[in-house]
């Protein structure tokens, strides 16, 4: 037994390091680098153990050199003020790290865009368009007799949805949740962990996902009523996909899940319109809804703050003095290959893998981030989950979690440093 008053080991941990956020995790803050010993999974473990460091001797840089925080901040103010449209861009932040990377934003006339957002707005083209039907993990959890994952496994991104939210023991409203149906649709998925406890093997239609817009109009087709000249639409035949529209009628809740990133971009809303499309002409006679997991490296704290202190979705600029939304024009790729940005500030303070695009000449990152190339000035931040408290927006926008400080570091957070920047920048003549 544990003693609580000397142990190492925290209980309840909320995950930072995919859009899960599971906060059942216990981590032993004991050693070097923080170990999970209960509840994580690979990618948590590795994530723990590689940024819950103390950080040692990190500091500043400016043109590789060390400097102190406050030089760095003036450089940054410097190089932001003079700039005509700063671009800040990575923003895989807790809510609090955006919040003060968008005053900072405001403050210098520039534009915002999460290393997410070219597949993000495509899925709020949806909602713009046509709005969303969707539901929650927790709905999931307690509702789904039958679990459709269109074009994705989830598990390649977010390892325990099945182990969390479908194979559980106890389920509120459907008496046994080990009788979920499962059914994949496209080829080359993870299916294995779509396998109930007791053995029932998923349903998978095998097909290319490139080609998931046939596949859906063909299940909107049935589901509508309406001929389907084909016999054997994507190779699989058409009795199957008849079976599978009957067994979506036949469902008291069932769930059709998606996960963005994993659809070809430029099918992204295309498909979701149609999955839309099933689940509007379902909810006729029975329940159905979608669920658009996404998250990762805080993409839906970046998307709701954006939100709440702009009144749009991500890729507004503040250039003119007010948010002007134009998520085509004000992609960062786009501003920076068109030569329309001169200067490129990364701010990430959960990921530490992702390389900032080559043009990023400030970047404001962990110092375990092992840079390719040296930006003109680093700012090492800790993270939050990890070093500092902070709140997580789960991937299908049910719940925000709250993030634990488990390792102390002398390192300032994301906000700290926009907020440091932001003050300098009124000190600095234009
Ligand atoms: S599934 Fe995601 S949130 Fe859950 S422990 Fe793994 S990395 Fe963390």
């Amino acid at each position: 037994m544990t003693n609580e008053a000397t142990s190492s080991v925290v209980a309840e941990v909320a995950c930072p390091f995919c859009g899960l956020a599971c906060d059942d995790l216990s981590v032993d803050t004991g050693g070097d680098a923080l170990a999970v010993v209960a509840g994580g999974c690979p990618k948590a473990q590795a994530g723990f153990a590689r940024m819950g460091v103390a950080h040692a001797g990190a500091g500043a840089r400016i043109a590789g050199k060390a400097v102190s925080f406050e030089e760095a901040y003036a450089e940054v103010a410097r190089r932001v003020k003079t700039s005509a449209l700063p671009v800040f861009s990575g923003m895989a932040l807790d809510v609090n790290g955006m919040r003060g990377v968008m005053d900072l934003a405001d403050a210098a006339g520039g534009v915002v865009d999460h290393l997410y957002s070219e597949i993000g707005w495509r899925s709020t083209r949806v909602v713009q368009d046509i709005g969303y039907v969707t539901t929650t993990l927790a709905e999931v959890k307690n509702r789904a007799d039958l679990i459709v994952l269109v074009g994705t496994d989830v598990v390649t991104k977010s390892s325990r949805f099945f182990e969390r939210y479908v194979w559980n023991d106890e389920a509120m409203f459907e008496p046994a949740p080990s009788a979920r149906r499962i059914v994949y649709l496209g080829g080359d998925l993870n299916t294995a962990p779509g396998r109930s406890p007791d053995g029932r093997e998923p349903e998978v239609f095998d097909f290319d996902c490139s080609r998931m817009p046939e596949a859906l109009s063909t299940l909107n087709a049935l589901l509508a009523k309406q001929p389907v000249r084909d016999a054997a639409p994507l190779g699989i035949e058409i009795a199957r996909w008849q079976a599978l529209a009957d067994a979506l009628r036949a469902a008291k809740y069932s769930v059709l899940v998606w996960m963005a990133g994993d659809f070809q971009p430029s099918q992204v809303d295309l498909n979701i319109n149609a999955i839309m499309a099933v689940v509007r002409t379902l909810n006729v006679s029975t329940r159905c809804n979608g669920l658009g997991l996404g998250g990762a490296d805080g993409e839906l704290n970046a998307s709701m703050v954006h939100a709440w202190q702009t009144g749009y979705p991500m890729r507004t600029s503040f250039a003119s003095g007010i948010p002007l939304y134009d998520p085509v024009h004000n992609g960062s790729a786009r501003l920076i290959a068109e030569g329309e940005t001169d200067t490129v500030v990364w701010v990430s303070a959960l990921n530490d893998t992702k390389q900032p695009p080559a043009e990023a000449c400030v970047v404001i990152a962990p110092p375990t981030l092992k840079l390719e190339r040296e930006p003109e000035v680093f700012i090492p931040v800790s993270t939050p989950g990890v070093h500092h408290v902070g709140h997580f927006f789960r991937g299908d926008k049910g719940a925000t979690l709250p993030l634990r400080a488990l390792r102390a570091t002398g390192l300032p957070s994301a906000a700290t440093v926009a907020a440091a920047i932001t003050a300098k920048l009124k000190e600095v003549s234009a």
